[in-house]
């Protein structure tokens, strides 16, 4: 029986997980977290029995403990609540499903007790890549990569050399802006940039599909998950997302893997890898599609993109900035604060305004954090 931690359970990559756990009755649930949905925590505890929980405010781990006075479940609060989940002993996988940085500590500790990290948590790597990846090697536990685009190198390279891979090729849709000028997105409307041609996901991810941040993060994510170097990825828009990424390597050969957009794919050759199982669902056709189509991305338009670039050069504390600046920036737009492109002003001040710490430590890169949204907070 294989048993699982969740952090960001009660999330779109979380109650994905569970749905996959819920379909195969050899995988348990340990350990979860989640952040406020209470409610959905409650549920998820009753049916899936974890032995701990937690929730970030103290208040509501009270809340819950009244509510599941009835049930074998410790519930703790905060980061050191994070950590309980992410150390659970009787887990041997950890799934990182939370949004943000706050998942960085978790992360470590969690590989520190010899946990395998199935990551969605893409903010992680982009911000502590070069402390995760040595630690991932010194416990020699298993990375295994959630985001869709890194399952599909992921599945890519099996069997294959890493150092034969000639360069990646990292798959996006575009999003729902795709074809508009920069003008044209200055005033996007919130629920716009929340409607996603063809993925369901939370809020934060489709604001950063729409800008097209997420793929600047995901292009830092491959340079750790697969040792390349930032020449070697090349970023294609492929707005039907059938194609999920591919490799092209040495010998000028291309592998794709492909599919339909559903994250329970990843989610369960993570959970489960080296093994494919039955997964339920739509499958492929590939005369009713018709044709697959590819363009370069506008980088005049989605400056985010240009600039993540920018920062994975720069390297050392210059991708949490990015990430910070982009964090706080979403969250402003979803609150209706900023417009759209003000997104991208608000990373490139921080930027601009920022003096690099080169390999930063964990402290150093959530000072970093702190410093950021202070700098945005006296301007904005
Ligand atoms: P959601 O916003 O849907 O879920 C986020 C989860 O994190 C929720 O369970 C939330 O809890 C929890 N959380 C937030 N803050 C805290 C906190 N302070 N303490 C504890 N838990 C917290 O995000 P997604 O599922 O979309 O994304 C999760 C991660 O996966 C992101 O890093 C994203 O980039 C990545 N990812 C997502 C994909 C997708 O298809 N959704 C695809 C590829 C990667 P609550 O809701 O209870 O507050």
């Amino acid at each position: 029986m294989k048993k699982i931690a969740i952090l960001g359970s009660t999330g779109s990559i979380g109650t994905q997980t569970l749905e996959v756990v819920r379909e195969n009755p050899d995988i348990q649930v340990a350990a979860l977290a989640a952040g406020k949905n209470i409610g959905l925590l409650e549920k998820q505890i009753r049916e899936f029995r974890p032995r701990i929980a937690a929730v970030w405010e103290e208040a509501d781990a009270k809340e819950l403990r009244e509510r599941l006075r009835d049930m074998q479940v410790k519930i703790y609060s905060g980061m050191d609540g994070l950590i309980e989940v992410a150390v659970c002993q009787e887990a041997q996988m950890l799934v990182t499903a939370i949004v943000g940085m706050i998942g960085i500590r978790p992360t470590i500790e969690g590989i520190r007790r010899g946990k395998d990290i199935a990551l969605a948590n893409k903010e992680t790597l982009v911000t502590a890549g070069h402390l995760i990846m040595p630690l991932i090697q010194e416990h020699k536990v298993q990375l295994l990569p959630v985001d869709s685009e890194h399952s599909a190198i992921f599945q890519c390279l099996n069997g294959e050399k890493e150092n034969q891979i000639d360069k990646i090729l990292l798959t996006a849709s575009g999003g729902p802006f795709r074809g508009k000028t920069y003008k044209e997105l200055e005033n996007v409307r919130v629920e716009d940039a929340l409607r996603h041609p063809n993925w369901a996901m939370g809020k934060k991810i489709t604001i950063d599909s729409a800008t097209m941040v997420n793929k600047g993060l995901e292009v830092m994510e491959a340079k750790w998950l697969f040792g390349v170097s930032l020449e070697q990825i090349q970023v294609v828009i492929q707005p039907q997302s059938v194609i999920h990424s591919m490799v092209q390597f040495k010998d000028g050969a291309v592998m794709a893997q492909l599919g339909t957009p559903d994250m329970k794919l990843p989610i369960q050759y993570a959970l489960f890898y080296p093994e494919r199982r039955n997964l339920p669902g739509e499958r492929l056709d590939f005369a009713k599609m018709g044709r697959i189509t590819f363009e370069d991305p506008d980088l005049d338009t989605f400056v985010g993109l240009k600039y993540a670039f920018e920062a994975a050069k720069t390297g050392g504390s210059m991708p949490t900035v990015l990430n910070a600046a982009n964090e706080r920036a979403v969250q402003m737009f979803l609150e209706g604060r900023i417009r759209f492109t003000d997104i991208y002003q608000v990373i490139r001040y921080c930027m601009d305004h920022h003096r690099v710490i080169e390999n930063p430590d964990v402290g150093e890169i959530l000072d970093t954090e702190s410093a950021v949204y202070e700098m945005i907070e006296s301007r904005w």
